[in-house]
This record gives C-alpha cells, structure tokens and sequence, in this order.
C-alpha cells in the first residue's frame, strides 16, 4: 500500500520520510514467534504503527523535518517508542511533520509536503499531516503524533481519522525533540477510537525519565472505548463551547458539528451551551508562551552536537559556525518562532508579553474548570475549515495559526481532548471532525463518548 500511494513526492501521499521495511518485517517475525510461544506482550503484537519524526528512534534517522538535524542518529529510543517495540508492535518508519512540529499543514517540512489522500491537492493537516495521512491512506493501521496545540487533533479532522491528545504528564516525553515543553504532549493516530484507545494503553503511564510524568495511574481508555461502543449516553452532560462557532467557521464544518450534536442527544446525553469568555484569548497566549519556550529549547541546535555544521573550515570562529549552520539549517517559521519567542522573553518585554500570555492561561484554565463543574465534557468542531489547498496559507501566518483555533485551549490547560471522525462537508465533501475534551485525567470520558458518537 505504501508503494502504490506514498510516492513520488511531488505528487504522492508522501506520509514517510523513512521506511524500514527490513527492520518492520523482522519486528513482526518476532511478534509471531512470541504469540506462537504464547507470549504476546499486548493485544497489538505484531501490528504495525508509524511514528512521527520528532521521536527519536536508534535505528532510523530522525529529523524532525529539518535540514539541521539531517545525518544525526538519536543514541536512545523515545520512552513510547521502547514501549511500542516491548509491546510487539511493528514501526514500519518516519513521517512527515511540519519542522520541529511548527505548522498546521506539513508544508514547513524541509522537505516537502505531505497530501491529504481525500484529495492530493490539499493539506493533510499539521504539523502531524503525516502520521494522520498514513492512517487515512491505508498505509498504516495506526501512528503516533505529537500535539502542542493541535497537531494530533487537527490532521485527524480534516483526513477523517482519530487523533488524540492525552492528558498533559500521562505519556512520556523522553525522546520527543521539544518544541514548548509545556505543551507538548505525544497521543495516538487511528482509524477508529478503540485502536486509539488500545495504542494509548501501550504508551501511556509513568516515567522515570520524563520530570513533568505523572504518578497518577493511565486513565481506563480501553474499557471507556468499550462501554462507549454500546452507544448509551444517559447521565452524561455535555457543553457545546460557544465561543467557537460562527465567524470564521466554515457552514459545512458548522452543518456537520450539529449534526452530531444532534446524534449526542439521540444517544442520551444532556447537551447544553457553556460560555468559556477566556478561550478568546488562548491563541494569542499561544503565539507567544509556544514560541518562547521553542526559542530557548532550540538553542541546543548549535552545530557542535547535531547534524548540520556549515563553515566548519578552519576560516571561521565557532560563533560563527553556529550562525552560519543556523541560517542554513532552520526553515523560516522556526526562525519567525524563535524571533517572536525571544522578543517575548526579553527584558523590556516580558512583562507585556510573556508574562501576560501566562496570565490568560490561567484564565482559561480557571474556564475549563468551571465549565467541568456541570458538564462531563465541552465538544466544539475540532478545526474551522476543512483541509485547505496546499499553498493557500503557506505565505500568511495568521491564517496558518487560526486553524488551531478550538485546540490550543486544552494544551494551554493540560486537559484531555480527542477528535473523531464527524461525517463530510456539504460544502466540499471533505471530512469533519467533532472535538471532546475532558478533564485532566478523565481521559477516557472523552473515549466514551467518542465511542458512541462513532
Ligand atoms: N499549529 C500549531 C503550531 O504551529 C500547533 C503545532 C503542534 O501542535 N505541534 O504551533
């Protein structure tokens, strides 16, 4: 499958950067042996799984996407990585992702695009396009993908496929290269919400390495999926967020998004509006609080420990060498990030800037947690628009950003939050998604009910 749609990557699906098809195969030989032993380590031995390329892997290269980091080798796997291949699950090779996780589209890859397999000529999303597009094409049954403020959850939306992002501290960040460590959390890709919920089990859980893990124990997300799948919701009140609908909507992702409120009540649920004022500012504190962090854990990109390293030649200083591989290395939305974030972290600035970015996140976290006084879990579309046409937005910043409009609060507070597959676009017959969020570490209410809306 992947021979027939990846490639060439001017005109394919180009979901992978690297596959290893040997590695793949004698990983799934093994998970044989082990169920023919009578040993399957977990019900998805011997399945295989695609991995963003911002997780670092000993035996294919990871690149995150970004000519700097191109010909390094990571010394270690990450922690969900190691608990993938401990499982018997097969990592069939990298996607592709925005550079460093940076965008809403895969068109800030170095090296090149990822399409949407609905239609090749749109975005499938970011900056995980190319995990979701996997999935979407049939490539690979499930994938992992990283969100810092919708990377899972929105190329999920518009390639018609499941995405989630767990509860901030419930998987492990060891090994996923850092864009806003505050932020980033790795969650599943799968086409349906129980092979999501059976992949989070595999990675989720405590981690000694990680300093931000949480002890508390993983949320019981197979059996949520499970009891969900019997499509009962009574008891169960869900808030419709009203901050996000209306201007700037698409009326098909609109048409859809009530549809499916319509299905929720059907299934028993209470459905009510719940206004959550704060979500008004959550993009703006995240172009600034993402950035900032992204400035200063990029600085370990000095061309002395990765990858690249340009004008290494005896004719220039180190300093200059460390300009020179960054000015060849880093695409221009790293850059603008790392701008913005260390304008905002600056002295005269931080005050004005940083500092109140931070002060809206607490607004909005004091926002979920009234809004979860009354209700189980808040629901609005995942992204405004559908996939949009490659190019369209490549040289327009904000309009990039406002794809991530309906995400970001959720990392902003650290909460629990998927999407799931909502029907198609009577505007342009493109997929839909329907985001749930939950409370931190009620995980697997936002799977119940995504279960028995699916
Ligand atoms: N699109 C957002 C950004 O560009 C989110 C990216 C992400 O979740 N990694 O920062």
């Amino acid at each position: 499958r992947i021979e027939a749609v990846d490639g060439p990557a001017e005109s394919g699906v180009h979901a992978f950067l690297h596959l290893d098809a040997e590695g793949a195969l004698a990983a799934a030989e093994a998970a044989d042996r082990a169920i023919a032993d009578g040993a399957p380590a977990s019900p998805l031995a011997g399945v295989p799984v695609a991995l963003k390329d911002n997780l670092t892997t000993t035996d294919m290269p990871t690149t995150a996407a970004s000519r700097i980091l191109e010909g390094w080798r990571p010394p270690y796997d990450a922690t969900v990585v190691a608990r993938l291949r401990a499982a018997g699950l097969v990592p069939l090779g990298k996607t592709n992702l925005d550079e460093f996780a940076m965008g809403s589209s895969t068109e800030n890859s170095a090296f090149g695009p990822s399409r949407n397999p609905w239609d090749l000529t749109r975005i499938p999303g970011g900056s995980g396009g190319g995990s979701s597009s996997a999935v979407a094409a049939g490539e690979s049954p499930l994938a992992l993908g990283s969100d810092t403020g919708g990377s899972i959850r929105q190329p999920g939306a518009v390639t018609g496929t499941v995405g989630v992002k767990p509860t901030y501290g419930t998987v492990s960040r060891y090994g996923l290269i850092a864009f806003s460590s505050s932020l980033d959390q790795i969650g599943p890709c799968a086409r349906s919400v129980l092979d999501a919920a059976l992949l989070h089990e595999v990675i989720g859980g405590q981690d000694a390495n990680d300093q931000t893990s949480v002890s508390a124990p993983l949320p019981p997300v197979v059996e949520a999926a499970q009891a969900g799948a019997r499509g009962d919701l009574s008891g169960v009140r869900i808030g419709i967020v009203t901050e996000f609908s209306g201007e700037g909507y698409q009326p098909g992702v609109l048409g859809a998004f009530t549809d499916a409120v319509r299905t929720l009540g059907e299934l028993g649920a209470e459905v009510v509006e719940v206004s959550c004022p704060s979500f008004t500012y959550a993009l703006p504190a995240y172009y600034l609080i993402a950035p900032s962090e992204a400035s200063s854990n990029l600085a370990r990109f000095d061309a002395m420990r990765y990858g690249l390293r340009v004008g290494d030649d005896g004719e220039h200083a180190a300093d200059e060498v460390m300009s020179l591989t960054r000015e060849a290395g880093f695409g221009a939305e790293v850059k603008r990030r790392i701008m913005i974030g260390t304008h905002a972290l600056s002295a005269g600035s931080y005050d004005a800037l940083y500092g109140k970015a931070q002060k809206a996140r607490t607004l909005i976290v004091r926002d979920f947690t009234a809004a979860f006084e009354t209700c189980d879990v808040l629901i609005s579309p995942t992204t405004p628009t559908t996939a949009f046409p490659i190019g369209e937005r490549a040289d327009d910043p904000l309009a990039m950003y406002l794809a991530d409009l309906c995400t970001i609060p959720s990392n902003l507070a650290g909460n629990a939050a998927l999407s799931v597959p909502c029907g198609l676009s009577a505007d342009d017959g493109l997929p839909v998604g329907l985001q749930i969020m939950a409370p931190a570490l009620a995980d697997d209410r936002a799977y119940r009910v995504a279960a028995a809306y699916e």
